[in-house]
């Protein structure tokens, strides 16, 4: 089976493609990411190295399904893997010429997340680096550049650590995307271990912890990973990453009716945060069409968000967009 190139490094091409002018393997490193995806469009190299290179390898293994854009230019993506293994991924349109791609790290997730689709799909795989870089590279060979990348789609990056630390080590290349490590975001459930790796070994991207509640009872019910992940160790690395990274951490709130969008709840966030810097994220809940669980009302996000400002947090809501085209946080999902 040819291997794809995506994911491969300028001196990774060489040797795959057993190239004896160094300088090769980065032309098609270059172009690969601009993303420009055919042998044949890529000028610079010989048109008999085009054709070798047509027959012994490909660029991508996987490929687009389908496609979707809601009113916001949401555009959501479904694709599919060589194995027939079925992922999605979402690209935010905030209208200031930043265009933030969320990757999935896995096909499926184990975590079963309460107010997560993707968490009812079960765990299919993890991904590999190159499926993780193929989406990016779909995503902006059909809709021009990205400035932001954000490893939040399906899956838990902490559970696929090594791959996205490839993943990361390309989109950051040089020779290829350049993205700044602070424009990458990860996203996790709360590992403790996988936080501690990250903050070790890398990658040196921004942390955004998905906390839910500060109520270790509330917080186990919505989200199983607590049983192993209690807050008081999740909070000891995160104090610990801040320490390293000496930047601030991003909480995400997804805020549910009744459950935890009180002003109780609220007051009991700012009361373990500290000795945190962070910035939070409410994130009103995008209500699956069978889902028992509600939206919180907009009097209760604003009075919410009051008591966090109050206190001199910065705190930023994110607005429904890709509802219409189940593409909000929580909303990804491929039962097919
Ligand atoms: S929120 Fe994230 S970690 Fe939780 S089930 Fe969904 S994809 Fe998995």
């Amino acid at each position: 089976m040819k291997q794809a190139l995506s994911g491969l490094t300028p001196e990774q091409i060489n040797k795959q493609c057993l190239l004896d002018k160094k300088f090769i393997g980065k032309q098609i490193f270059s172009w690969i990411q601009k993303p420009v995806l055919d042998f044949d469009k890529m000028t610079n190299i010989s048109s008999v190295l085009r054709e070798k290179l047509e027959k012994k390898h490909k660029i991508l293994s996987s490929r687009i399904l389908g496609h979707q854009e809601d009113e916001y230019g949401t555009q959501k993506i479904l694709i599919e893997l060589e194995d027939k293994h079925r992922i999605e991924t979402v690209l935010l349109n905030d209208g200031k010429d930043r265009q933030t791609i969320c990757l999935s790290t896995q096909a499926g997730c184990a975590m079963k997340c309460r107010f997560c689709r993707t968490g009812e799909m079960g765990f299919k795989r993890n991904l590999t680096h190159y499926e993780i870089i193929e989406q990016y590279l779909l995503m902006a060979e059909k809709f021009g550049n990205i400035s932001n990348v954000v490893f939040m789609g399906m899956g838990e990056p902490l559970l696929n650590l090594p791959e996205v630390r490839k993943a990361v080590k390309i989109l950051h290349h040089l020779d290829g995307q350049n993205i700044s490590l602070r424009k990458m975001t990860l996203s996790t459930c709360g590992i403790v271990k996988g936080i501690k790796e990250m903050t070790q070994e890398g990658p040196h991207i921004r942390l955004a912890l998905s906390l839910f509640s500060v109520d270790q009872a509330v917080r186990k019910q919505f989200m199983p990973c607590t049983k192993k992940n209690p807050l008081e160790d999740l909070k000891e690395a995160l104090v610990e990453y801040q320490a390293v990274m000496k930047r601030e951490v991003t909480l995400e709130i997804t805020m549910i009716k009744s459950i935890n969008d009180s002003a109780q709840a609220a007051r009991a966030i700012l009361s373990w945060i500290k000795p945190l810097r962070v910035n939070i994220n409410l994130i009103p809940l995008n209500p699956g069409p069978d889902s028992e669980l509600k939206a919180p009302s907009p009097e209760s996000v604003n009075s919410f968000k009051s008591i966090l400002q109050g206190a001199g947090f910065s705190v930023s809501q994110r607005f429904q967009k890709g509802d219409s085209i189940s593409a909000a946080c929580g909303q990804l999902a491929s039962f097919t």
